[in-house]
């Protein structure tokens, strides 16, 4: 018998070697179709007396990506068809089906044949959740080789055996740590777990481990064994007693109880080792198909991975341009943005050109990816070679000239229009036509700085964040005359260097900045209301922010947002900033000189280290403080929520983002907005419009018109639609509505 996605060869001795090896992919990731061949060839191994036992492996690089998280999708949307009909049948079905993949893993491990997993690369959710199952893992020594079962990033859980195989074979503190953060573990990692049985060279991989079925395997896990013990020893044990207690209160500190799938990793764990294993496994895929009706989960799984992956693989690339290849990107401007913004390209194996205003300038921000590749060595993570490599692509350089032959050229000069204006026409001279020319100003409308260009056809805003070589968002901004070629020549490069891209349309602060000053913004009223300081960062946190919106303060620097209020009253007049918030600032910097982070003084003071960085003490001696008893911090957690998902909506109703899948990734990737609620649109579409405007509308009564509803999201409520009904981003009538 053949089959699609797998190839099998029973050898001499009788060991069957299973390859898994989709066509038409880069990866083998789990699908119906896999499933099913698999599960045949399982009858194939047990049935054949012929075959002693199985050696799975990958004929790819990589072993496999897990489950195809579409197939995740499609089950969804089986289930709540079902739910529309039979609420309770809907809840079996999906029981029953999240309960395949493991069914299908059990019946190998108990097929009475050894099967061994040959881990030839990478190794995530279930296929390792399958390799556990397997009586024996043996795995390739390439640095390369990670596993995994990453599965709480995206609002789930391994519900295919994970949770109860690990803790099995692991102690269990190990485990926990491992399921809810979703780290990967290295080979060596791994083995001193116990999760595998061998590391061995590459070459020597599918021989070791026919090698193990040779050797007598017996094919039966220890679980199954009489007297099985836990290696970590029992629930209820000196051991447990003093491990549960605070895994629970970690795991409380951590994630604030926002994430329904990391609790349950807990809940499967605690309660599956107390059972015997096939009531365990019952356990577990409860507790999966209860997590996956969750809001969390459907939210992030959206944007998380199929979002986020449309994204990155070319959602908003115009289809009928031709990729471009970068052979040769200029970087004008070699400060503190332009620096990173050479290493990201040289990085990616991409020559650049930094260029500034004299060569010690340039040749000081090439020191800029020196650095940061030592420190990447220092950490093991790059070679001498590698750095000799990235220095040699970056040319230091004072003479525009140089920049002849660039594919693209990225400025990141000061933020002054006269500056940029004379840096444009400087590099369009020696630029040849098709060349394309990007800003990266962070405030400055592209429209208007393509005025200085002679091809404003050509002229795009590509916005990074700081730190560049961290932060995997990228705004591409579309001036009123951004040609077609120019955004594919920008999101070509942007995927060039591994970032994720999101198209936004010309407006003041783009869409990031907006939300972001919304957030800060909220916290200055709440200073000014009276609210502890303290209770501020916690309400944010605890709402599911990563910084809290002054310590953000003061990484973006207190005398920036000060800039940034003058210039928006010059711009827009007067009343465009509350003036309580520009008495703020100017108290802030003008009268205490507390700029932020950068001269140790801001919303925090920043001692020398060791010691932790802390409130500013007299901050609160600003303003008459409110009892923090009496302040609802559900309340305040709602503010900042709301605040920021309005903005959202405004952007999409002013159509600046158009598409709500960025709206969402952007969200999360950039301010990282509360990732269990799948991004700022999601949060709305998550209680439905109708809730979110009446909240919104109780919020304006009493705390002003930030919380203004816009009219979209009153159309909204009242049709009872989501953003992702209403901009379908698959639907040709979802396009023309953002158009
Ligand atoms: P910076 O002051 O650190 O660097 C600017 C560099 O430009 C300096 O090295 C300067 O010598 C050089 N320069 C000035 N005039 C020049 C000229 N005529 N020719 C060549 N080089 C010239 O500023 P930065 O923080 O890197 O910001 C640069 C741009 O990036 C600005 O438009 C800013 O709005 C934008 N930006 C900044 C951030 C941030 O977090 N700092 C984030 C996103 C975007």
């Amino acid at each position: 018998m053949t089959y699609t996605n797998f190839k099998l060869d029973v050898d001499a001795d009788g060991i069957a070697l299973v390859t898994w090896d989709m066509p038409d992919r880069s990866m083998n990731v789990f699908t119906e179709e896999v499933m099913k061949e698999l599960d045949t060839i399982v009858d194939r191994v047990t049935k054949d007396d012929a075959v002693k036992g199985a050696v799975i492996t990958s004929g790819k690089d990589t072993f496999s990506g897990g489950a195809d998280l579409t197939m995740l999708k499609r089950m969804f949307q089986l289930f709540h068809d079902e739910k529309a009909r039979d609420q309770k049948k809907a809840v079996e079905l999906l029981f029953e089906n999240t309960g395949k993949m493991g069914g299908l893993f059990r019946k190998l491990e108990t097929s009475g044949k050894p099967w061994v997993s040959a881990i030839n690369g990478t190794c995530m959710g279930g296929a390792f959740e399958m390799s556990l199952a397997c009586h024996g893992r043996v795995v390739s020594d390439d640095p390369a080789v990670k596993m995994g079962l990453p599965e709480v990033k995206v609002g789930i859980f391994p519900g295919a055996g994970g949770t109860q195989r690990v803790p099995r074979l692991t102690n269990q503190q190990d485990a926990l740590q491992m399921m809810t953060t979703g780290s990967s573990l290295t080979a060596s990692r791994a083995k001193a777990m116990g999760l595998v049985h061998e590391v061995v060279p590459a070459k020597k991989l599918v021989e070791s481990a026919k090698k193990m079925i040779k050797a007598g395997l017996k094919p039966v896990q220890p679980w199954d064994e009489k007297g099985f013990k836990l290696p970590g020893g029992p629930i209820y044990s000196a051991a447990g007693a003093n491990l549960w207690p605070a895994a629970t209160a970690i795991l409380r500190r951590e994630t604030y109880g926002n994430y329904p799938g990391a609790a349950s990793i807990l809940k499967s764990v605690y309660e599956g080792l107390l059972v015997p294993f096939d009531t365990a496994l019952k356990i577990e895929q409860r507790y999966f198909t209860k997590i996956l009706q969750t809001t969390e989960a459907g939210m992030m799984i959206r944007s998380l991975f199929v979002s986020l992956q449309e994204l990155n693989k070319g959602a908003r690339r115009p289809a009928d341009i031709k990729p471009t290849r970068l052979k040769k990107i200029g970087v004008v401007g070699a400060g503190f943005m332009g620096a990173s913004i050479a290493y990201v390209t040289a990085k990616a194996g991409i020559p650049v050109v930094l260029l500034d205003q004299s060569v010690e300038a340039a040749e000081k921000g090439k020191a800029h990816s020196a650095d940061l590749i030592t420190k990447e060595m220092q950490r093991g993570k790059a070679t001498a070679e590698e750095k000799d490599v990235l220095l040699g692509l970056i040319t230091a350089s004072a003479d525009y000239a140089d920049l002849d032959g660039a594919d693209l050229v990225i400025e990141a000069v000061f933020e002054d229009r006269e500056v940029k204006r004379v840096v444009t026409e400087k590099a369009e001279a020696v630029l040849k036509p098709a060349a394309i020319y990007a800003s990266n100003t962070s405030t400055l409308p592209i429209t208007g700085l393509a005025k200085a260009s002679s091809r404003p056809k050509n002229f795009i805003g590509i916005h990074f964040f700081s730190p560049v070589d961290k932060m995997m968002l990228v705004e591409v901004i579309l001036g009123k005359k951004t040609s077609d070629k120019a955004l594919a020549v920008a999101l070509d490069f942007v995927r060039a260097i591994k970032k994720t891209p999101i198209v936004v349309n010309d407006t003041r602060g783009f869409y990031v900045n907006r939300c972001v000053l919304r957030y800060m913004s909220e916290s200055y009223n709440m200073l000014i209301e009276g609210v502890p300081p303290a209770m501020i960062e916690n309400a944010a946190r605890m709402a599911g922010m990563p910084v809290g919106p002054l310590a953000l303060g003061d990484e973006t620097a207190i005398d920036l947002a000060q800039k940034i209020m003058k210039a928006a009253v010059v711009d827009l007049g007067e009343k465009a900033v509350d003036p309580r918030h520009i008495e703020l600032v100017n108290t802030l910097v003008d009268k205490y000189d507390r700029r932020g982070r950068k001269n140790g003084k801001g919303f925090y003071d920043y001692p020398a280290k060791p010691a932790k960085k802390h409130l500013w003490p007299e901050l609160k001696t600003l303003f008459p403080q409110q009892d923090a008893d009496k302040i609802d911090v559900e309340v305040l957690k709602q503010r900042f929520l709301f605040t920021i998902a309005l903005e959202a909506a405004r952007v999409m109703e002013e159509g600046i983002v158009t598409d709500p899948r960025e709206a969402d990734v952007g969200s999360i990737l950039a301010f990282g907005f509360a990732p269990y609620t799948g991004g700022t649109l999601s949060y709305i579409d998550g209680m439905g419009a109708a809730k979110f405007v009446e909240i919104a509308k109780g919020l304006q009564r009493k705390y002003g018109a930030q919380f203004r509803t816009p009219k979209l999201l009153l159309e909204m409520a009242e049709k009872g639609e989501t953003f992702y009904d209403r901009f379908n981003p698959y639907s040709v009538e979802g396009k023309k509505e953002a158009a």
